[in-house]
């Protein structure tokens, strides 16, 4: 799918318009955006999720809350549709890895596995990973019991009026708890250590609701699945007595927090204290100007694909304008 590009629209030879960085809702519609503009977008797509394009949702199954799908869309659709979108308006897509970027010469230089670029702007749109516990059926359940989002997968068949587990001690876990009261028949609270680290409010709210259970000093260890290979309850551990017990639970949600993919850009822009990249409020604006970010990886707070295709909408109107204004 790769064709040379000596750039029509391109105000210097050999230097791209626009390069971004990121095959997720994000960075497929900053791609849509920028290719109706006319500044003929390279996307380096990204091995990330198990050598496919089309990031996290990729991993799922039915998204049920994009607008325009009234019956729900399985996540690989929804980005195999926005994938042909962004190709049908002529971006040129790379399925390749991008390892080294330079944003502090002009233009900036982006290295991938297969090639070098120049660019005057990028758009950095790489996500973010949820963290995994790493337990040893995790593969065997992930979409099939466990989950790392209360959001998007709370009101599925699979867990509705069912029993449910929560991992983590902060405001993610907390919010996901509560979140998933509204659908499940009661939810544990995991937490490894024998306190919450949530903020006062969240700690009120969760410690009054009768639907949840804290268990402190606890750590999950494994699935435990019935003899239909269903997920049935998560084999537990109590950390200051070492004991370990079943508990019944037909779903284990993650919200030990998420790894936003910024490694490549860092010392040379601001980022967060987690590693988000930092961008002025309400723009895509990073520290570094022609650098712009969208989707998950400056937003620790939404992370939902409708943001990320937002931001990347608007990170490419950001391009746009920034392109016409620096000459
Ligand atoms: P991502 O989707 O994370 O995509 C990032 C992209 O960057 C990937 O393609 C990756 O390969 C690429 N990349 C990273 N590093 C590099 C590099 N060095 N070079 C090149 N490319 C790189 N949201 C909803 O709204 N509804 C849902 O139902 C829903 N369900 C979900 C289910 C699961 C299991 C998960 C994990 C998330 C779900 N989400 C859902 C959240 C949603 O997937 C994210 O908010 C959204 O995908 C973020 O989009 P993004 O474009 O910012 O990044």
């Amino acid at each position: 799918s790769s064709t040379s590009s000596s750039s029509v629209a391109s105000p210097g030879k050999g230097v791209e318009n626009v390069v971004i960085i990121g095959s997720g809702p994000a960075g497929y519609t900053a791609a849509i955006y920028a290719a109706r503009a006319n500044l003929k977008p390279v996307v380096f797509e990204g091995y990330q999720m198990g050598g496919v394009p089309g990031g996290q949702l990729m991993t799922t199954t039915e998204v049920e809350n994009f607008p325009g799908f009234p019956d729900g869309i399985t996540g690989p659709d929804l980005m195999d549709r926005m994938r042909r979108q962004a190709e049908r308006w002529g971006a040129e897509l790379h399925h390749e890895d991008v390892e080294a970027i330079d944003v502090n010469s002009s233009p900036f230089t982006i290295q991938s596995s297969e090639r070098k670029v120049k660019s005057h702007t990028v758009i950095f749109a790489t996500g973010a990973t949820a963290k995994r516990l790493r337990l040893p059926r995790e593969d065997e359940f992930w979409s099939r019991g466990i989950s790392a989002c209360a959001i998007c997968d709370g009101a599925s068949p699979l867990f509705k009026g069912q029993i449910l587990a929560v991992v983590g001690g902060g405001d993610t876990a907390t919010e996901e708890a509560l979140y998933l009261t509204k659908y499940a028949r009661h939810v544990h609270l995991l937490v490894r250590r024998d306190q919450l680290r949530a903020s006062k409010a969240m700690q009120d709210r969760v410690y009054d609701n009768p639907n949840v259970t804290v268990h402190f000093n606890t750590e999950a260890v494994d699935i435990v699945s019935n003899t239909k290979g269903q997920m049935s309850g998560i084999l537990v551990r109590k950390l200051d007595t070492g004991e370990e017990s079943v508990l019944e639970a037909k779903g284990l949600f993650y919200g030990i927090g998420h790894s936003p993919n910024t490694q490549l850009l860092k010392g040379q822009v601001e980022l967060d204290q987690s590693g988000y990249l930092l961008v002025k409020e309400g723009t895509a604006k990073t520290s570094v100007e022609g650098l712009f970010a969208a989707g998950d990886v400056q937003d620790h707070e939404w992370r939902q694909a409708v943001t990320a295709a937002g931001s990347g909408c608007i990170a490419a109107l950001s391009v746009e304008r920034y392109l016409v204004s620096s000459g």
